[in-house]
């Protein structure tokens, strides 16, 4: 993956003053590592996210893709490397893909989490650059900075969501198990195990309760997981929890109760849960398991008739990550195939209409 140029030089001639005061801002910085620049110039140049001042743009390039003839998607849950991204190509994907907006989380380098700098507000930098198409999220907490210093990572989220008004917390890997490409990479550091009741998840949902603010959690199903998040959720009712990849089961002989069944009284019974459809393709298997691991496709006569009943509750999501990048329009296609599966006033809530009402509490 090569790394970004620095990110104004396309737009450089027609740069305003504040841009270019960035630029004079990066430049002294040039002295330093580069991580270590990037990472300052985003620190010194974050401003809260205003959502009414970016309002009609977002709304403009919805109705334009809709025009083309294509469904618009939000994107609930993608996250980047904030060093390596290359923008403009991933723009240009979003582009081809019809990918309206993309709640965009940064995960912050393990070189720079080493350096002590444990968050990064890289993703309101792109969102204040590309209001259009990004909408700013709190930092993914993901390896090393929320599994080595989780109390840290909470300190960091609790004052910067609120200071910077970012509309969405990152997601929380509380039970992950090594992803596709981490077993490919033998990277078993990512097997995170932080049980969701810990003092650290009731600090969560406790602040998730107080600010209103929707956070996201990787979670693994499993049938010994499954109590602790439903005393989780019953005991932070107005928990705003957006639980990711419907019907990922890596481990199917773990996962005897979890099914459109047991979702829908959850859903019945917590009003403020969510679920966002981050899954694979149909022939993705993961490898530990040897199993077909997005369970949607061979169930979805079972599963249909669930998002029918609470569209509002179901959220488009791509789930890229700092290793596919360049692999929107691929994740898109996937993201495309379940859609279709759909009804089409059901497809279109679940692809941008479910994410703006949560987000911004307004019914498209
Ligand atoms: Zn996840």
């Amino acid at each position: 993956m090569r790394k970004a140029a620095p990110r104004c030089a396309p737009c450089q001639p027609q740069m305003p003053e504040s841009t270019r005061m960035k630029r004079r801002i990066l430049l002294k910085a040039l002295a330093m590592s580069p991580l270590a620049y990037v990472l300052n110039a985003h620190a010194a140049q974050a401003r809260p996210f205003d959502f009414q001042k970016v309002r009609t743009g977002m709304l403009d390039r919805l109705a334009g893709i809709a025009r083309a003839g294509v469904l618009p998607i939000i994107d609930i849950e993608s996250s980047v490397n904030p060093v390596r991204i290359d923008l403009r190509a991933f723009m240009r994907a979003m582009d081809q893909s019809g990918i309206a907006q993309m709640c965009l989380s940064v995960d912050q380098p393990g070189d720079l989490v080493k350096q002590g700098v444990s968050w990064s507000h890289a993703a309101l930098e792109f969102a204040a650059d590309f209001p259009d198409y990004f909408i700013p999220v709190g930092n993914g907490a993901n390896e090393p900075a929320w599994t080595q210093s989780p109390d840290r990572f909470l300190n960091d989220n609790e004052r910067y969501i609120i200071e910077y008004r970012y509309p969405m917390m990152g997601e929380f890997e509380f039970r992950h198990y090594p992803s596709p490409r981490q077993v490919e990479r033998g990277q078993w550091n990512r097997d995170v195990d932080i049980p969701i009741d810990s003092p650290q998840g009731q600090r969560l949902f406790a602040f998730a309760e107080r600010s209103g603010i929707p956070l996201q959690i990787h979670y693994e199903i499993e049938d010994r997981l499954l109590a602790p998040l439903e005393t989780m959720l019953a005991r932070y009712p107005r928990a705003k929890v957006i639980w990711c990849h419907l019907a990922q089961i890596r481990y199917s002989a773990r996962a005897t109760q979890y099914g459109p069944q047991l979702l829908e009284s959850w859903l019945k019974r917590f009003p403020n849960l969510y679920i966002d459809t981050a899954f694979g393709p149909p022939q993705s298997v993961y490898k530990p398991s040897a199993e077909r691991h997005a369970r949607y496709w061979t169930q979805s006569a079972q599963w249909k008739p669930l998002i029918e009943a609470h569209p509002y509750r179901f959220l488009a999501a791509l789930d890229i990550g700092g290793d596919r990048m360049d692999r929107v329009n691929e994740w898109s296609a996937t993201l495309r195939a379940f859609l279709d599966t759909l009804p089409p006033k059901t497809a279109e809530i679940v692809a941008y209409k479910s994410a703006w009402k949560l987000l911004f509490g307004e019914e498209l």
